[in-house]
């Protein structure tokens, strides 16, 4: 189900935000309703909206250089509509320059405002689709590789500035290789599909769990500390080897293995030796014949 579309209208004028605001509430939207620029600004890195609307003559900074300082400030796409008085052509085109995506002169009429509110958010959600599919795993609906970096490099961050360790789990199938060759490829997928679900029901909300590799998998775990990490770790290796692993008519017994490694902590201090010291972790788990979890040293 999709969320209803949250839309941050600003203007200095009472009556005009009113009317807009019933407008959007009727069609569905959330609404986030300032008053000023400053506040525009603040509002729209907090909230993110999916759509602003925005006058230009307002009080503190006007709508144009909120309407810059958005653009150049939020991370994501977040398209704005500047809705002013100004209707001189060069009034639209220093707009535009100032990063708008739209332009609407007061006064308007509501059914011109609504069919570019509906195009600009449908614009918004095929950026959104894009963004999603770009850090999501195809085959596994789990998070993909390109997610893990930055989100991996932020958790270090938070986790050094509160001071809240986490850990951070590597798990390779065991010989997958063997599942591949026995019993084709459409099975092995099928195996790592149903490994991610299996996963998936076991683990927390916030945990943050990655497709890392073709069979190998990282897992964070927010607010961890070692001993609390071993025991998913073993739940979790209980999950995967306690039942058969089954497509169409054939199935198939599958183990895997685990690293562990605690953030920050003797074995890593910095973020580019995490990893590092996970996949060595897990390397100590093979090595120590399968199916177990091992803690980075
Ligand atoms: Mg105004």
């Amino acid at each position: 189900m999709n969320k209803p579309p949250k839309v941050l209208i600003v203007d200095d004028e009472p009556a005009i935000l009113k009317a807009m605001q019933i407008n959007l509430l009727q069609r569905g939207c959330e609404v986030l309703l300032a008053t000023d620029g400053e506040e525009a600004v603040q509002m729209a890195l907090k909230e993110k909206p999916d759509l602003i609307l925005m006058d230009v003559v307002l009080p503190t900074i006007d709508g144009m250089e909120a309407c810059h300082r958005i653009k150049s400030q939020s991370t994501g796409f977040i398209p704005v509509i500047l809705v002013t008085v100004q209707n001189e052509l060069k009034n639209k085109i220093a707009g535009m320059n100032h990063g708008a995506d739209d332009y609407l002169t007061k006064p308007f009429v509501f059914e011109e405002l609504n069919t570019r509110v509906a195009a600009m958010l449908r614009i918004k959600r095929a950026y959104d689709d894009q963004q999603t599919a770009s850090i999501t795993d195809a085959l596994t609906g789990i998070y993909n590789r390109r997610y893990l970096q930055p989100r991996l490099k932020e958790e270090c961050d938070r986790s050094l500035r509160y001071g809240q360790p986490f850990a951070c789990l590597m798990l390779d199938l065991d010989h997958f290789k063997n599942i591949n060759d026995k019993y084709g490829h459409p099975f092995g997928d099928e195996v790592l599909k149903q490994f991610a679900a299996r996963l998936r029901e076991h683990i927390r909300r916030a945990d943050i769990f990655v497709r890392y590799g073709g069979e190998e998998f990282v897992l964070i775990l927010p607010e961890t500390d070692i001993n609390e990490a071993k025991r998913v770790a073993e739940n979790l290796r209980d999950v995967v080897q306690s039942k058969k692993f089954v497509a169409g008519a054939q199935s198939a017994a599958v183990t895997c293995s685990t690293g562990i490694c605690i953030f920050p902590s003797a074995a890593a201090t910095t973020f580019d030796s995490l990893l590092k010291r996970v996949d060595e972790a897990l390397y100590e788990a093979k090595k120590s014949g399968r199916n177990c979890v091992r803690i980075a040293a």
